[in-house]
């Protein structure tokens, strides 16, 4: 139960909790329920619906829910992915499936508002409290831990916390309130944008588009979102590009194909593709999701890495309450953490990105024209590249640092 504190003579709600976690997305959620296996938790979120409005494209791989560690069921999933469609600047098309990849593992479009929700309600089962419509507005250190203050609709509210999680995007304020630069550069800051567009023709296909001409430093998806929809959108990064990122969507659904389909959703959104922050945590502090920059560099995918480190974060910040350890010093053992299950694969990602930079579309053509009869092992990102790499030696130097 949530510990209103008596607060003098003005009339602000004071509480208090163990651990304050900002922001009810895949990793704030995912830390509080950890959390509160050990811990008295309260998250605060400045939407008044969980999940809701979207802003994302919601595709993952099939491996999210043995992460997650929750059944995998059917309401969370708008459709299945059977092969995955990528398509260069001169328009060939390479199609990556079963028959082409020896382990294929399928990958699917999620329902976010459904998932994120779920996430949620397990963290309420565990015991966390949510204050919805509830901004967080800044941090301040003091003998026992932090104040936060916040805005619940129109009303000053002020929580007690020892351990604050900060899982409230990019760049996150949070950490900033207490003395963190968390600025990306914006060399590393992606521009997303997505139209949710109906009706229209779908496969249960991924595509994606590659090529300046498209969406410059990123990429044009279409993933298909049940039976007649479709979420149309991409990155650009504003380093590379002339135009904003909607100037381009909007010249993408000039062809025919989107003719007689109708935008029924516009979200968009900012994504950090420079790595994850070198030291995601301080006194008091644990950042977790976008707010630590956990963003695969290369695909700008963020769901499944905000669910391994708000796990992570959860059950450290636990630990934090029952040693009555927050400083820094203990808090560093987070690393530790999340390290071993991504640290890898976003560090090969940032120099592939690095790598997919420097290619022009011509390159990108005769990629995709390798690709297009040759057989590998798995359909991982690493993997492509290597096979790239393997029959095109020309671009080892653009490839070499990850290769
Ligand atoms: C256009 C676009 C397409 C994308 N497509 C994909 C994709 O297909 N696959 C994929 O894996 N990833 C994708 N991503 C990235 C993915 O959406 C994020 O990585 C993921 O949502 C990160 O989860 P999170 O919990 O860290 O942050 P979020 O999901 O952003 O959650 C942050 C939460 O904090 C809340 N908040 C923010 N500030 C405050 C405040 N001051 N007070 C209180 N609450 C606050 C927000 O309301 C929000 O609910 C996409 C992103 C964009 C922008």
């Amino acid at each position: 139960m949530l510990k209103i504190v008596p607060s003098g003579g003005d009339r602000m709600k004071n509480y208090k909790c163990d651990v304050l976690v900002v922001g009810a997305g895949p990793a704030g959620s995912n830390a509080a329920r950890y959390a509160a296996k050990g811990a008295d938790v309260l998250v605060i979120e400045k939407k008044k619906e969980i999940g809701s409005p979207v802003q994302c494209a919601e595709g993952v791989s099939q491996g999210i829910f043995d992460k997650l560690e929750m059944k995998q069921e059917s309401r969370y999933i708008s459709t299945k992915i059977e092969y995955v469609k990528l398509i260069a600047p001169n328009g060939t098309v390479v199609r990556l499936d079963g028959e082409k990849v020896k382990y294929w593992k399928s990958g699917m479009v999620l329902d976010r508002e459904v998932f994120d929700k779920a996430i949620a309600k397990e963290a309420a089962r565990k015991g966390t409290d949510f204050l919805m419509n509830t901004r967080f507005i800044s941090a301040k250190r003091n003998s026992e831990g932090v104040t936060v203050k916040a805005k619940q609709m129109e009303e000053d509210i002020e929580i007690q916390a020892k351990v604050l999680i900060g899982a409230d995007g990019p760049p996150s304020i949070v950490a900033k309130s207490l003395g963190m630069d968390t600025t990306v550069p914006l060399r590393y800051m992606e521009s997303g944008i997505q139209y949710l567009m109906t009706p229209m023709e779908v496969e249960p296909c991924i595509e994606l588009y590659f090529g300046d001409c498209y969406s410059p430093g990123g990429y044009t998806w279409v993933f298909p979102k049940g039976e007649d929809q479709a979420n149309v959108g991409l990155g650009v990064l504003p380093v590379k590009a002339k135009e904003n990122a909607q100037f381009y969507l909007d010249k993408f659904i000039e062809r025919p194909r989107f003719k007689d389909s109708k935008i029924v959703e516009v979200n968009a959104g900012a994504i950090p593709v420079g790595g994850p922050l070198e030291k995601p945590y301080m006194d008091n502090l644990l950042l977790v999701g976008d707010a630590g920059r956990f963003v695969n560099p290369l695909t700008g995918g963020g769901i499944h890495t905000a669910i391994i480190t708000g796990k992570h974060a959860g059950e450290l910040a636990a630990e934090a309450i029952a040693k009555e350890d927050y400083t820094s010093n203990f808090l560093k053992k987070y690393n530790d953490m999340w390290k071993p299950d991504i640290y890898e694969e976003l560090d090969k990602c940032l120099k592939a990105q690095e790598a997919f930079m420097k290619l022009t579309e011509k390159d990108l053509d005769s990629i995709a024209d390798t690709l297009k009869d040759l057989k590998l092992e798995t359909i991982s990102t690493l993997s492509i590249l290597k096979a790239i790499v393997s029959k095109n030696p020309g671009l080892l130097l653009k490839f070499g640092k990850f290769i």
